[in-house]
Order: C-alpha cells, then structure tokens, then sequence
C-alpha cells in the first residue's frame, strides 16, 4: 500500500465521521427549511463509502474520486446525492494520478462548474455552493494556511443565514427561508473543515 492509500483512507473516515458526529445537527437544519432528511441522506451515503474504504482507497487519486461521487449518487439521494455526487465525480475527472496542489485546485474549480451546470445554481442562492464557491477563491488566492480555509468555510456558511433561498427545497419557503443556515452548506464547511484537518498533518 502506498503513502497515497493511507491518505486516502484517512480522508473517508474523518469526513464519514464528521457527517456522523452532525447527522442530527444537519436534519435539524433541514427541517426548518426543507424536509428534514440531509442528516440521514449524507450519512447513508458516507456509511457506504466507508463499508468501501479499502477498495475505494486501493485505487489511484481519479478512481477514488470517482468511486466516492458515484457511492453518493447511489446512496444519498435527494437533492444533495447527485451535487456532491457530481463534486466528486468531478474532482475525479479533472485530477491527474499524482496531483500537485495547482491540480487541486483546478480540479476544485471545474467540480463546482459542474455542480453549477446540474443543479442550475450560482453563488448567493442559500445552497453549498455558498461554502464551496468562497473556499475556490481562497484555495486560487494561494491561502494555504488549512485553519484559514476551514475558517473562511464556516464563515460561509453562516453567511447563508440571512440570505433567502433561491434553489432547492427551502426557495419553496421564498421569506421564510430567511434566518435558517442552509444544510447543505452547513454540510460542505464541515466536510471541507475534516479534509483540511488531515491535509494539515499529511
Ligand atoms: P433534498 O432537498 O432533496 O431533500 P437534501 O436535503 O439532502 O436534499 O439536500 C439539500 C441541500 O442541497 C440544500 O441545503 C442545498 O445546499 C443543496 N441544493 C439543493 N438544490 C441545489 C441546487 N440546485 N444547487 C446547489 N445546491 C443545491
Ligand atoms: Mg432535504
């Protein structure tokens, strides 16, 4: 097994632990604004990953990506399961086999054009892209500092409180989707906050 392996196990049991440890917290976010299942929906789908680590964290940098996005299209449903599901995919498309940090975050970028192109969403519409698109920028403005991306993340998400929503489920609400944070970007700050985490020590 190589060093990338290690890594990349580590990567899915950090986030898939993450997700876990706020299953409740992110169903509770969607309830208030949604229908309640982001909690359940994003740990069925990290519990599948999971019970696949070592195939999953056997293959090289592209597979694995791939294998994590096509895992949560399958598993997690909803609307969520085919945008992260499409993040991964993404990131798996557009990363050479041994990525340097520039491949990253290149690959970063093209997965949320992506995942704009399939749900139809820019910045500013109370959705994960809210946390995803903030975090792009540091990443290209050569912030390395992994504290500072997981700050600027939740920061982002926070900052989807007051906004109205204008996709998904919660735009149904139209005003009184104000002062709720958005599940999904709640989501993405904690996924981003757990592979910062083992990024920092690797
Ligand atoms: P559903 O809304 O189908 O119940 P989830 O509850 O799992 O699915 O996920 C909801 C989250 O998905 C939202 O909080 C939002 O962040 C994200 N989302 C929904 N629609 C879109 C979209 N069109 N573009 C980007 N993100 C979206
Ligand atoms: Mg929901």
């Amino acid at each position: 097994m190589d060093l990338g392996a290690d890594l990349r196990a580590e990567l899915v049991r950090a986030v898939a632990a993450t997700i876990e440890r706020h299953a409740e917290e992110l169903t509770t976010l969607d309830q208030a604004i949604g229908d309640g299942d982001h909690g359940l929906n994003m740990k069925r789908g990290f519990e599948a990953v999971l019970a696949d680590v070592a195939n999953l964290s056997a293959k090289p940098w592209p597979d694995f990506l791939k294998g994590v996005g096509t895992m949560l299209v399958m598993k997690v449903g909803g609307a969520s399961g085919p945008l992260y599901g499409t993040l991964f995919m993404g990131l798996g498309k557009d990363l050479p086999a041994e990525p340097t940090r520039a491949d990253l975050v290149r690959a970063f970028r093209g997965a949320i054009t992506a995942v704009q192109a399939r749900g139809k969403s820019e910045r500013g519409q109370k959705t994960m892209l809210d946390v995803l698109i903030p975090v792009a920028e540091k990443l290209e403005a050569g912030v390395v500092d992994t504290g500072a991306i997981t700050v600027a993340a939740h920061a982002a998400a926070d900052a989807t409180i007051p906004v109205k929503a204008v996709r998904g489920r919660a735009s149904f609400l139209g005003d009184r989707s104000i002062g709720h944070m958005d599940p999904g970007a709640r989501s993405s700050a904690l996924m981003i906050e757990s592979v910062a985490k083992v990024l920092e020590k690797a």
